[in-house]
């Protein structure tokens, strides 16, 4: 598998970084976790062809996580030489269906699915099984409705926490990952409810006993901090922290 990211920070724009997105290539498919502003534009950035998405995994409906449905259906809609028949699977929290509909309300024929099938999956604590991988999401202590992903492939897995804060569903999640993604929002003297630190994220990386850990949804307040040294405390294995472009092999 092969781990793409799209955007390591938030809606609060800065050179360095875009809103949260990832994009993880497997076999036949390619897939999207989450898609902020500016994702979409990276996929050619990274030489990953946007038709070929065959699944959105969205964890909540915060705009600097969805903010770029809204252009991607456009594109399935009007580049020139390409009619999508592709079915689309759209994974994401209770209310994804909804979401859909009051967009297609608001944005009508330019991003309504014309030519391929959308298939919701709205879910909770679910796992889904496709042809050759499986999706499995677990309820996150963020939003009314934030779930986190895990994907596995070949005995291969990904977990992608989405916005949390600490919470056990993560830890169970996120149980001998090869890759744990886990959203770092803010240094440790600046805990913001809802969301995770270095350390609460080096303590989940412990607990659960992932392979790597790999830290993202940087707010710009990290700037010039010791992101590491601070994760350090509690986590003693391998740590990546996320720069837009970055390719992980899995
Ligand atoms: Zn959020
Ligand atoms: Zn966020």
């Amino acid at each position: 598998m092969e781990l793409y990211i799209l955007g390591s920070g938030t809606c609060i724009p800065t050179v360095e970084r875009g809103p949260s997105g990832l994009a993880l290539a497997f076999g036949s498919h390619l897939i999207l976790f989450d898609g902020g502003g500016g994702s979409l534009r990276n996929l050619p950035s990274l030489s990953l062809d946007f038709r070929r998405v065959d699944c959105l995994c969205i964890t909540h409906f915060h705009p600097d996580h969805v903010s770029d449905f809204v252009p991607f259906l456009f594109a399935m809609n009007y580049t020139v030489d390409f009619v999508r028949s592709l079915p689309l699977h759209v994974i994401g929290p209770k209310g994804l269906r909804n979401f859909y509909d009051q967009l297609r309300g608001i944005f009508g024929r330019w991003i309504e699915a014309r030519t391929y099938p959308i298939l919701f999956h709205e879910t909770e604590e679910s796992l889904l099984s496709f042809a050759d991988f499986t999706i499995e999401t677990l309820p996150m202590a963020h939003s009314a409705a934030s779930v986190g992903f895990r994907a596995m492939f070949q005995g291969r897995s990904l977990v992608y926490s989405g916005d949390t804060d600490y919470c056990q569903n993560i830890v169970k999640l996120g149980r001998e990952a090869d890759v744990l993604i886990l959203e770092c929002s803010f240094p440790d003297e600046r805990k913001t409810a809802g969301h995770l630190t270095p350390s609460l994220a080096g303590k989940i990386a412990r607990e659960a006993s992932c392979r790597k850990l790999l830290l993202t949804h940087f707010y710009p307040v990290f700037a010039g901090r010791d992101i590491l040294k601070e994760c350090r405390q509690e986590f003693s294995g391998t740590i990546i922290l996320a720069e837009d472009g970055m390719q992980i092999t899995i």
